[in-house]
């Protein structure tokens, strides 16, 4: 495979075209960024775990009969993806309450959310990626009734999977993020499924083993990003 030239360039992510049609190739870099890109720095090794724990993450996925765009991976730092036509949502699952939810609600942090709930943001930093509804995403025209029903549903399995595994190895998986895209008609689950885009609570000790430690600063992100690739992926 030869890589054709930069398509497009994320926050934490670079995306490349190929010779082979309709796959890209996804490097995940060592930025970090946070607060609408507030807050920003590289560190080095970043990239190369959160690919790590995506391909865990995929390949569960994958196995349990989930569709994700993963095809294999690239050397330290990338993966070949298939090149989907994404759709600019954010689709949220909260097993229990933190972050931007008991910000805006009266809810107490580390309130259990059973059954789990789905928040879905319009992805778009330019506008700060608001809340929809399911009204407002009909109004806008993003995805049909049956599609976004779809993505509630795999959206729901991906839940259930990520959580049960990771309850075996004594984490909460408290929230998570995915993005979607179609290729040929097909939903596929795409972007990454790492510790930047989860928050992930130690059972026993309730500590963060994801971003929260580098938006807050709660400790030295780099020893929590190993310790919890390690823990997810079963390196020694
Ligand atoms: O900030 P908030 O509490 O709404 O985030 C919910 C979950 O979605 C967190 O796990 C967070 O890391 C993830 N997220 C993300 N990218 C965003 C917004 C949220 O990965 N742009």
């Amino acid at each position: 495979m030869k890589l054709l030239g930069l398509l497009y360039s994320g926050k934490a992510k670079s995306v490349y075209r190929t010779d082979c049609p309709g796959e890209l190739v996804i490097t995940f870099r060592d930025d970090i960024t946070a607060f609408d890109g507030g807050k920003k720095d590289n560190l080095k090794e970043k990239g190369r775990l959160n690919l790590e724990v995506s391909v865990f993450f995929f390949e569960l996925l994958e196995k349990s009969g989930v569709a994700t765009h993963y095809i294999g991976k690239l050397g330290e730092d990338s993966i070949v993806a298939r090149e989907l036509t994404m759709i600019p949502l954010e689709v949220i699952v909260r097993n229990i309450a933190a972050g931007s939810m008991v910000r805006t609600y009266p809810i107490k942090e580390g309130t259990k959310l059973d059954p789990p709930i789905i928040v879905i943001d319009y992805k778009d930093d330019s506008r700060h990626d608001p809340m929809l509804n399911d009204d407002i995403i009909m109004a806008l025209k993003i995805v049909t009734g049956e599609e976004l029903a779809a993505i509630k549903q795999m959206a729901l399995r991906v839940n259930e999977v990520l959580r049960d595994y990771l309850a075996t190895i004594g984490i909460d998986l408290v929230d998570f993020k995915l993005e979607f895209g179609k290729q040929d008609g097909t939903l596929y689950v795409g972007d990454e499924i790492s510790m930047d885009s989860m928050r992930l609570w130690d059972k026993k000790t309730g500590e963060s083993l994801d971003k929260d430690v580098y938006r807050f600063s709660k400790g030295d992100v780099m020893a929590s990003y190993r310790m919890v690739a390690s823990r997810i992926t079963g390196w020694k």
